[in-house]
């Protein structure tokens, strides 16, 4: 993290016991793995018996697709995957699963690979770069294919969609026999050389594995694996006019790294049965190293207050209701960066919601807390005046400055202290001052004395007002033998503790309040009492107040803070100079969580 704050540890691995974890020490346990080769970089069956043992005890890997900026729930997946290989001797890999040519963009690369560096992962390993683009194994992958028709175990089918969707049942119905499915082998491999040739048009044919058209499990009637799409790949431009199919394409990629263990969630389980399937089949064929990678689900992360699907993240920025996808409210690991959120605060939260196959919805309060937590131990303090209210101590000299100090960490005495400047005028939170006191108010009123936190006890004597009866300004006297960490700093007993700033030396900024974005824990979802045809709509549940800005007094050393650095602002909670707009001289913070949770319990 920042400058001044302690810098954060490696990642840890997941300590808390969970069901992947018990199954990769049962595998290691049991020496499953142990005999595995590593050819150095993903390959076949012959490429890995060439190499040595593999060094790594496990594999894992992380294989997004780039085609949109990872979110909270993929930093679940990412802290679990390559925890689980720090923890065990492995490796994960980082895979750009860019299968599909029509979806990819660089600048999604890009903020993957700043994301997942962020979080404090690496894929970089003993000298291993695991880094990898499955668009980089076309080749195999049409190999793969050829294989499978000249043993029989695909076919290419002419069917067109509404045919094929036809045939394929029900769950209560088995589906029908293509009228294709039994050409030849010969025939079989000629279409497909053609397909590849790019002698068809789009959907003209297909290539679909044979298994069987009356399996309950749908996914296993004849799942189609190639299609044909004339469509320009970012990386392998056009060379291929036909593409893999996501469920052929992902078994394959875990296989040809290594894979040992394939971790992905829930909505993949009915897939597990082809992807076991087909890598049985092309092990057989002596193409892929045995023992096979093994896929295990889990269930994906949801958060109140919060949207995690993609699609919906796509509307919030281009219908602007968001300012970007790095927009400080937005649940995107960009967004979350920018806010001021901590990636050892996300690795705590991690560690505390584990790992299950039980679909739950966690409380967003939950992920806030392990922020506060990791924030409440790195953070500098420093004050902050979010309302400024000018207090004018009469008796002090007017030219007189003079040093107070404030610890840096009440936990960490070893970061020192630093020097505010205590003068004549100084800048104190509206709230700190009320001319008719409420009942057991303890701070500023007429004849009350309160402390000026780290400086003298003060005396109340007066306001100014303006012509609308606004206070503007407090008058006080200071007892000048009760500056703080003198021996009379105790001789005079008050309750009330007030943060300032001096007026002369205050640092002016502007100030992000920023708080959810949506107002209700599950935005669009029906509530009870709603009429049975109503359709709720997510952002009618946005908050019109989850951004405020506002301008503060802030002490004057944060005039230097550099991007990035973040404070606890005392009694406000904590803020981070925002990475885009803060400049040295000219700061600008965010907030990234109050102290306290002021939303309670799922209200
Ligand atoms: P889509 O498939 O709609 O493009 P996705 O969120 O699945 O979106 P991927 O890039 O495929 O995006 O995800 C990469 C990895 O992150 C996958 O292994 C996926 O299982 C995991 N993942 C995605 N969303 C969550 C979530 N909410 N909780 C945990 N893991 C997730
Ligand atoms: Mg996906």
């Amino acid at each position: 993290m920042s400058s001044p704050n302690k810098p954060t540890d490696k990642p840890e691995a997941i300590p808390a016991a969970n069901f992947i974890r018990n199954i990769v020490e049962a595998d290691l346990a049991a020496g499953k793995h142990a005999q595995r080769h590593w050819a150095g970089q993903p390959g076949t069956a012959a490429d890995h018996a060439a190499g040595p043992l593999d060094p790594a005890k496990i594999r894992t890997r992380f294989p997004p697709e780039p085609n949109g900026y990872l979110h909270f729930g993929h930093a679940k997946s990412i802290l679990l995957n390559f925890g689980l290989a720090t923890q065990f001797g492995g490796r994960c890999h980082l895979r750009f699963d860019d299968t599909n040519p029509e979806k990819e963009d660089q600048e999604y690369v890009d903020s993957i690979i700043d994301a997942v560096h962020w979080l404090g992962c690496t894929w970089e390993n003993a000298g291993e770069t695991n880094l990898y683009q499955a668009s980089n194994y076309f080749d195999w992958m049409a190999a793969f294919a050829e294989y499978l028709i000249s043993a029989g175990h695909a076919y290419v089918d002419s069917q067109n969609a509404d045919e094929m969707r036809a045939n394929r049942g029900t769950l209560t119905q088995p589906g029908k026999d293509s009228p294709f499915r039994n050409r030849s082998v010969a025939e079989n491999m000629d279409l497909f050389k053609r397909m590849q040739a790019g002698e068809f048009a789009d959907g003209a044919h297909i290539l679909r594995a044979k298994i069987d058209m009356s399996a309950p499990n749908i996914n296993l009637r004849d799942p189609a694996i190639y299609r044909i799409r004339h469509a320009t790949h970012h990386n392998t431009g056009d060379k291929w006019c036909v593409y893999p199919m996501y469920t052929f394409a992902h078994p394959i990629e875990d296989a040809l790294e290594c894979i040992t263990h394939s971790i992905c969630t829930l909505e993949f389980e009915d897939q597990r049965p082809f992807y076991d399937w087909l890598l049985e089949r092309l092990a057989e064929g002596g193409l892929l190293q045995r023992p096979l990678p093994q896929q295990i689900e889990f269930s994906r992360l949801n958060l109140t207050y919060v949207v995690l699907s993609k699609r919906k993240l796509i509307q919030l920025v281009e219908e602007k209701h968001v300012e970007g996808w790095d927009d400080p409210r937005m649940p995107t690991l960009v967004g979350a960066r920018r806010r001021g959120y901590s990636a050892e605060g996300f690795r705590l939260f991690a560690e505390r919601i584990g790992v299950s196959k039980h679909d739950s919805l966690i409380d967003y309060v939950l992920f806030e807390d392990a922020m506060r937590e990791v924030m409440n131990e790195s953070d500098q303090r420093r004050i902050a005046v979010l309302d400024p209210l000018k207090l004018i101590i009469d008796n002090y000299p007017e030219d007189q400055v003079e040093e107070c100090f404030a610890p840096n960490h009440p936990l960490h005495p070893e970061l020192g202290q630093r020097a505010m400047p205590f003068s004549r005028e100084l800048w104190i939170e509206g709230e700190d001052f009320m001319e008719v006191p409420s009942k057991g108010y303890r701070r500023l009123f007429p004849g009350n004395m309160a402390r000026l936190r780290y400086g003298y006890v003060v005396k109340c004597t007066g306001c100014d007002k303006d012509e609308n009866g606004k206070v503007v300004a407090v008058h006080a006297e200071y007892l000048p033998e009760t500056r703080s960490g003198t021996p009379g700093a105790d001789s005079v007993k008050v309750k009330g503790n007030l943060h300032w700033v001096s007026a002369a030396h205050a640092c002016p900024a502007e100030i992000r309040l920023y708080d959810r974005l949506f107002k209700v824990p599950a935005p669009g979802a029906r509530r009870e009492g709603d009429a049975p045809d109503l359709e709720r709509n997510f952002l009618d549940d946005l908050n019109p107040e989850s951004k405020r800005t506002i301008f503060a007094q802030l002490e004057p050393c944060l005039r230097d803070a550099k991007p990035e650095d973040r404070f606890q602002f005392e009694r406000h909670g904590y803020f981070v100079a925002d990475r885009v707009d803060s400049q040295p001289g000219k700061p600008v913070f965010n907030r990234a969580v109050t102290l306290k949770d002021s939303w309670g319990k799922g209200a």
